[in-house]
């Protein structure tokens, strides 16, 4: 390749943030999905110039902001945004998130349900990937859309299916109930209350990430396995993939911004 066609090539992949937006916008269907009103997927915070790198985060927090900046980010992708507390005076811990990354440069867009549910670069695809999840279908409705997945897996114990997941996501994770399980249905994040409708769907086990007191007992008496492996831990795969996705397509540099909650 001569110098010419470099520089060419190099024209062709610079972007700004309202074109990749625009690009993320029909590649996770953000328009059509149904989500939590302060979910505001897509474009969230805009910058200038144009993308040098890309700092992908589940959480946008101040940590996160710190390591983007840090890692000379002009632009992030997270899955849960900022605008989760809904709308609130711009003061205090929300101040210095917005005035940090305004006085960085740093643009931000999330996607939550449409990440969850995309059925390439999904959170719930790359949980069922890791677990060796075949014969995928949609499961776990939410807001009249299937926003997980279910399947089969060779049968094995709740407990090593459990050690598994430990392993694969290098985080904590719970087995509430045992015995043999080989069809599993999951929902990545704080879902644990869709459990009923993997009992009432009879699948042997319900993997997702956190749950409250009272499913403990909903489990054992449902005789549905319920492992929650981390609502963080969970949806770490999406944001990964979409990170690998857009650097193979644009040539564009990318980091993941780990900070694990442990949650
Ligand atoms: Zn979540």
């Amino acid at each position: 390749m001569n110098v010419k066609i470099q520089e060419f090539s190099a024209i062709l992949q610079a972007m700004d943030i309202l074109q990749l937006s625009h690009y993320l916008d029909g590649l996770l269907d953000i328009r059509s999905i149904k989500d939590a009103p302060n979910a505001v997927n897509g474009l969230q915070v805009q910058n200038t110039g144009e993308i040098g790198k890309l700092g992908l985060a589940v959480d946008l927090c101040q940590a996160t902001i710190d390591l983007a900046i840090e890692k000379k980010c002009n632009m992030m992708f997270v899955h849960h945004g900022i605008f989760w507390s809904g709308v609130q005076p711009i003061r205090g811990a929300y101040y210095d998130k917005l005035s940090a990354m305004m006085r960085a440069n740093l643009g931000l867009y999330s996607a939550h349900i449409p990440l969850d549910m995309h059925p390439v670069l999904g959170n719930n695809r790359a949980l069922a990937d890791q677990i060796g999840l075949k014969h995928l279908e949609p499961f776990g409705e939410y807001g009249g859309e299937n926003i997980g997945l279910k399947g089969t897996i060779s049968p094995q114990s709740a407990d090593s299916l459990g050690k598994l997941l430990q392993t694969k996501l290098n985080a904590a994770v719970k087995v509430i109930g045992s015995g043999e399980v080989a069809s599993v249905g999951l929902v990545t994040g704080g879902a644990a209350d869709i459990l009923h409708q993997a009992k009432d769907e009879k699948l042997d086990c319900y993997i997702t990430g956190e749950g409250a007191h009272h499913h403990f007992h909903e489990a054992i008496e449902g005789g549905c396995v319920l492992i929650l492996a981390g609502h963080y831990a969970t949806e770490t795969g999406g944001v990964k993939a979409v990170g690998k996705h857009l650097a193979e397509k644009f040539n564009l540099e990318t980091e993941f911004l780990d900070n694990p909650t442990g949650m």
